[in-house]
C-alpha cells in the first residue's frame, strides 16, 4: 500500500501549488486528480501578480515556453455600468496573460512531478475514511478500473467549489451572492446560431449570442471584428 504524508485531492492550480510547497518542506505528497487534463477548463486571464507566484513555484520558464498570449489589461462587467478597466501598464508586475487553461494546468502538474510530487491523473477516489491511529485510508480507482489502497496522514481538499472532501465530512454550502459564471468552449462564432457560447480567439473567453444578453447583461467582443461591443472579463 502506498503511504504519503499528504494527499492533495484536486490537481488545479491551488492543489498543485500546495503540493509543491509541501514537498519542498520535506513531506511525501501525492496529488489525486480525477481528470487526465484533456478537456477545456474555465479561467483564462492570469493577472500580473500571478507571474510572481509562477517564479516562486519554479514554473516561470516552462510557462514562457508554452506560448500563452500576453494581455495588456482587462475590461470587465460585474453588473454595473460603466465597465471596470484594469490597465496593466500601471501594474508593477508588468503584463498579464491570456491562458490556455488546460495547457497551463498540465504544465503546472509536470512542474510538480519534477519537484517530487506523485501525480495520479485520471484517478477517482472510490472510498475515503479516517482510521486510527491518525491515518486516512483511500481507495483510488485508476482510469483502467484498477483499485489502489493508499494511506495519508493528512488530506488537502483542493477540489474548489465542489469541496469534495469537506462535503463528505458534513460541511454544507452557504450562498452569499447570486454571481453566475458562464463558460464556453466553442471555437467558431457562428452568426446563424444566436444561442451559443463561444471563444473569441486564443484564450479569449467570450459569452455571445442572445443567451448572453438574456442572462448576463454583457456585451460581445469578437477580436476579428474591432467594432463589436465589449470584452468579458
Ligand atoms: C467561468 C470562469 C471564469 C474564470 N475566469 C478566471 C480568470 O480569468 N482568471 C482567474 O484568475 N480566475 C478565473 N476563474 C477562477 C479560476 O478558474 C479559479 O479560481 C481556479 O481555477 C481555482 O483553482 P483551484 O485549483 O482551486 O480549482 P480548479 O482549477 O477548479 O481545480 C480543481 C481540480 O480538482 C479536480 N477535482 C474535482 N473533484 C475531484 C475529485 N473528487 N477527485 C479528484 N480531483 C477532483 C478537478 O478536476 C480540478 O482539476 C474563473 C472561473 C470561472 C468559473
Amino acid at each position: 500500500m502506498a503511504c504519503y504524508d499528504i494527499v492533495v485531492i484536486g490537481g488545479g492550480p491551488s492543489g498543485i501549488a500546495a503540493a509543491i510547497e509541501l514537498v519542498r518542506s520535506g513531506f511525501t505528497v501525492a496529488i489525486v486528480e480525477k481528470s487526465a487534463y484533456e478537456t477545456d477548463r474555465a479561467g483564462e486571464v492570469l493577472l500580473p501578480e500571478g507571474c510572481a507566484r509562477l517564479s516562486y513555484l519554479n514554473a516561470w520558464e516552462a510557462f514562457l515556453d508554452d506560448g500563452h498570449v500576453p494581455s495588456w489589461g482587462i475590461r470587465s462587467l460585474w453588473g454595473n455600468e460603466p465597465p471596470f478597466e484594469n490597465d496593466f501598464i500601471f501594474n508593477p508586475y508588468g503584463n498579464g496573460w491570456r491562458l490556455d487553461r488546460t495547457r497551463f494546468d498540465r504544465m503546472l502538474v509536470q512542474v510538480a512531478a519534477g519537484a517530487g510530487v506523485t501525480v495520479l491523473r485520471n484517478t477517482q477516489i472510490a472510498a475515503c475514511e479516517f482510521r486510527e491511529p491518525e491515518q486516512w485510508r483511500l481507495s483510488l480507482r485508476a482510469g483502467s478500473g484498477e483499485i489502489h489502497e493508499t494511506a495519508a496522514r493528512f488530506l488537502v481538499d483542493a477540489t474548489e467549489r465542489r469541496a469534495w472532501l469537506a462535503r463528505r465530512q458534513g460541511s454544507t454550502r452557504r450562498t452569499l451572492d447570486r454571481l453566475v459564471a458562464i463558460a464556453g468552449t466553442r471555437i467558431q462564432m457562428r452568426e446563424a446560431e444566436p444561442n451559443h457560447l463561444g471563444r473569441g480567439g486564443p484564450g479569449g473567453l467570450v459569452v455571445c449570442g442572445e443567451f448572453a444578453r438574456a442572462t448576463s447583461n454583457c456585451g460581445i467582443y469578437d477580436r476579428r471584428r474591432p467594432d463589436s461591443e465589449a470584452d468579458v472579463g
